[in-house]
Formats: C-alpha cells, structure tokens, sequence
C-alpha cells in the first residue's frame, strides 16, 4: 500500500481521494481553501456527491484518509502525488493552468530533503502540460526532477465512485515504464482495460473524449430541429440510432443541451488548441454553435406559441447542469435562465439541489415544484431530475396560469402531461394539445 498526497479537494481531488484510500493507500489531501479544510475536517464533505460522505467517514476512522492546507505535512513520506486541481477556462479557450502550477511551485516548495514522489497528473490538461511540469520540477529540483505521470479522470459527477472504482479504461500516459508500472499498480485489481502510453497521448485522449460526447449530443440536438420539421419524433430515431453498437445509445438525447464543467471548457481548449497548431477546427466550432443555440430555439418555438413573451411567467425546474448533482457550472439551465430573462420573463424555479446561488440573481427559487408552477404561463423542465417523472401533473395544471409544459429533456411521457390538460412541448418531438381541452379551467 502507498502513501498518497492528493492535491485539491474538489470533484476530482475528494472522489479520488477517498476511492483510493478504499483500494487501501493511506491519503492525505492539500487544499487551499481553509473554510473548505475545516468543514471537511468537522464532518460536513461540500459536493453532493452519492456515497462519497459515508466512503470518507470511514476510511478517516480507520486512519488512512486525512486533509490539510499545509503541503509540508500532506507531501511527508508521499510516494505518489495526485494533482487534481482545476484547470478553468481563459478567455480565450485555453486552459488556465494557473493552479496546476501553483500547486507545482508548491510540491517543490513542501517536500523535504530528498523526498521524491511520482507527480500523477489527474486534472485535465493541454498537449504539453506534463512535459512543462517535468522541465519545471528539473529547474527547481535539481539534479532529477520529479517523475510526471498523465492519468486523466473520465468520472462523471454524480456516478464519481462508481466511475473511479470502475472505470472503462484507465490511461497511464509516461515516458519511463516504471513510472507506468508504479501509477497503474495504485489501481490494485480494478478490472479495467490498461492503456499505457506517453504523456501527450494520454492528455490528448482526454479531451478528445469529452469532444466526442459533445458531438453526440450537438448531433442528436440538430437532428431534433430536423425531426420536428420533418413531422418526426426524435426520441425514436435516437433510440433506433443508438441500438446501433457502432453509435450506441449514450449521449443521444436531444435536449437543451451540454453544460458542466468540463465538457464546455475542454472543447474550447481543444478548439484553442487546434487554432494555435493551425489545424482545420470547424467541426469542433459547430458543435460549440448548436449547443449554444438550444435555449434560443426553445424561445423562439415558446414565442411562436404563445407571441411575445415579456411578462410571461415560468417555471423552471432543474437548474443543475444534469440531475443527481449540485453542479451549477455552465449549466444549460442557466443559460435559458439568462435568456428568459433578456425577454423580460419572470422566472421561478425549483431544484432538488438548489437553494440558492449567486448566479440565479432575480429568479425566486421555490421549495417544491407546485409552488413553483404557481400561477405559471409555462412550466420548463430543464434538468432531468427523478422527481419530475412522478408529479401529479393535474395539480400542476391547476396551480398555473396557463397550459404550456415545455419539457427541454424529453424526460416526461407525453400523454400523462396531455391527459392532466397540459400542452406538451418536447424537443425535436411533435407538440401535442391536451386530450381534454380546458379540463380544468
Ligand atoms: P474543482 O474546482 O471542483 O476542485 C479543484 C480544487 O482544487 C478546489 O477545491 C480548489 O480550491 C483546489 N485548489 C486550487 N488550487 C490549489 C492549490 N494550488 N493547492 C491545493 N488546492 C488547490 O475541480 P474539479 O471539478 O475537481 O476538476 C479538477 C480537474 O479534473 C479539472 O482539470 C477538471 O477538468 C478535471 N475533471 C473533472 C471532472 C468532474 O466531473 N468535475 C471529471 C474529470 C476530470
């Protein structure tokens, strides 16, 4: 078993962390967010994130997982440290590898003597970033450096343990075999097809999965627009299409579109990317474009309803980025919220995992999706929570004001919304009238 530091305790840093101390390392994290520290330390584990709160109690008891701001104590006796910090975007696109290397600077700052540890890059980062840090740590370490190794995280929010614990594949990108070797033996017995490479490999091979995702989706969300003028539901072709085991199923939800905190930045980046290697980019472009026109065209089919839409009342429900999270970052919600609100709409809006948040300026946020839909023109479903599956869809249409439930996930049955009297608006997918016209008006 080895002796891990792990640096930055967010998603990646908390997930791994604690996933590794389960395969039995004995992990110390470094933050620097002290109230972050402390409330960790007091029990209280800041993302919503399922099983990880139990999974870190357990191995704290046991000795074995631990969190600091001190880098010195963190880095003591580490054989490997996990460099899990985030790698936001400029403005630009590029990636801002502000904290990637401040955290270097402070790896070569805390480790004693001649302590050296295997660096394991985690955060997802540019072509080049390992070799940087490597040519960094031989300045400041003389005579070797430190050994730089690329693992790049595939974990989902939400499903990060499952994902950590049993990923599809695990990538080792280094330039010596042992350092491979010594970074994919922390694994233990996952059961996970092992892709050793070099470091740029491995970086590349990041972004190109969260590109490709994105694709799927910009895919599946144009063809919606064609679907819908072609009299089709899209719901069907996506299912037809992803029985297909050269396509599969996954990602092929048409919807208001992608969002979180990566797959938005990590496309910019490598759109940054092949625009500083002067490398033709113009698929990459569109997938950017239609994904930002989704909430726009959600509007313009709204207004052609319902005509001008300043004044209008909506109810939106989700405001995470996908369901089972509390991750607000680049949510697509979000997006439809700011341009609600540039229509000058009144917008109300409930979350499961949402209380409130400084983005979410002039949106009342509700307790319940009842007390939302109260007095609604429109109900938004935005982000495909259980929950909203299983409402009592007549009451909602008693609570509003008017008879329009647009669900921007196709997440909902049709006829149980038109049965409750509602309309429904799906994306890609014919809008279908009430069965009972004014059934309870
Ligand atoms: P995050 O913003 O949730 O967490 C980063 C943490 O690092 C923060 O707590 C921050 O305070 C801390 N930090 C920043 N600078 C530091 C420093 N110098 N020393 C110590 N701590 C420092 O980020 P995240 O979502 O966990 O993502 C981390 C990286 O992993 C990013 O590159 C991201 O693209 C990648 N990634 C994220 C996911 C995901 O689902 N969130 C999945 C795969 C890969």
């Amino acid at each position: 078993m080895s002796r891990i530091c792990v640096v930055g305790a967010g998603y990646v840093g908390l997930v791994s962390a604690a996933c590794l101390a389960k395969l039995g390392h004995y992990v110390t994290c470094v933050e620097i967010d002290a109230d972050k520290v402390r409330s960790i330390k007091q029990g209280r584990v800041p993302i919503n994130e399922p099983n990880l709160k139990p999974l870190w109690e357990h191995h704290q008891r046991l000795g074995q997982l631990s969190i600091t701001t001190d880098y010195v104590e963190a880095l003591a006796g580490a054989e490997f440290v996990f460099l899990c910090v985030g790698t936001p975007p400029n403005e630009d696109g590029s990636a801002d590898l502000s904290h990637v290397l401040a955290a270097a600077r402070s790896i070569a700052g805390g480790l004693l003597d001649d302590a050296r540890p295997v660096v394991v890059l985690k955060s997802t980062v540019p072509v080049g970033t390992a070799d940087r840090l490597r040519a960094f740590f031989s300045e400041r370490l003389l005579p070797d450096g430190l050994t730089v190794v690329s693992n790049p995280e595939f974990l989902r929010e939400g499903l990060g343990i499952t994902d950590f614990l049993q990923p599809d594949r695990i990538i080792v990108g280094a330039e010596e075999p042992e350092a491979a070797g010594a970074v994919a033996g922390l694994f233990g017995d996952i059961p996970a097809p092992l892709i050793v490479t070099d470091s740029r490999t491995a970086e590349l091979t990041k972004y190109a999965s969260n590109a490709f995702l994105a694709t799927k989706v910009s895919f599946i969300n144009q063809l919606a627009e064609l679907s819908e003028a072609c009299g089709v539901d899209v719901t069907a072709v996506s299912e037809a299409l992803g029985l297909d085991p050269r396509i599969g199923g996954a990602y092929l939800q048409a919807g208001l579109g992608w969002g979180g905190s990566c797959l938005p930045k990590d496309l910019a980046a490598l759109v940054h990317t092949a625009d500083r290697t002067g490398v033709a980019n113009e698929l990459l472009v569109a997938v950017q474009e239609v994904n930002r026109r989704q909430p726009e065209l959600l509007l313009d089919k709204l207004s052609e309803l319902l005509g001008p839409l300043d004044g209008l009342s909506v109810a939106l429900w989700g405001l995470t980025f996908k369901p089972n999270c509390d991750d607000l970052r680049e949510s697509p919600a979000l997006r439809l919220v700011r341009v609600l609100q540039s229509e000058d709409c009144e917008v109300r809006a409930y979350d499961p995992a949402v209380n409130e948040a400084a983005e979410l300026s002039g949106v009342a946020i509700c307790g319940d999706p009842y007390t939302s839909a109260i007095g609604a023109d429109v109900v938004i479903l935005a982000t495909a929570w259980d929950e909203f599956r299983s409402l009592d869809f007549r009451r909602v249409r008693g609570l509003m004001r008017g008879d329009v439930l647009v669900d921007a996930r196709n997440a909902l049955d049709p006829s149980s919304i038109t049965e409750a009297g509602l309309t429904y608006i799906g994306i890609g997918r014919p809008t279908v009238r009430p069965r009972i016209a004014g059934v309870l008006s």
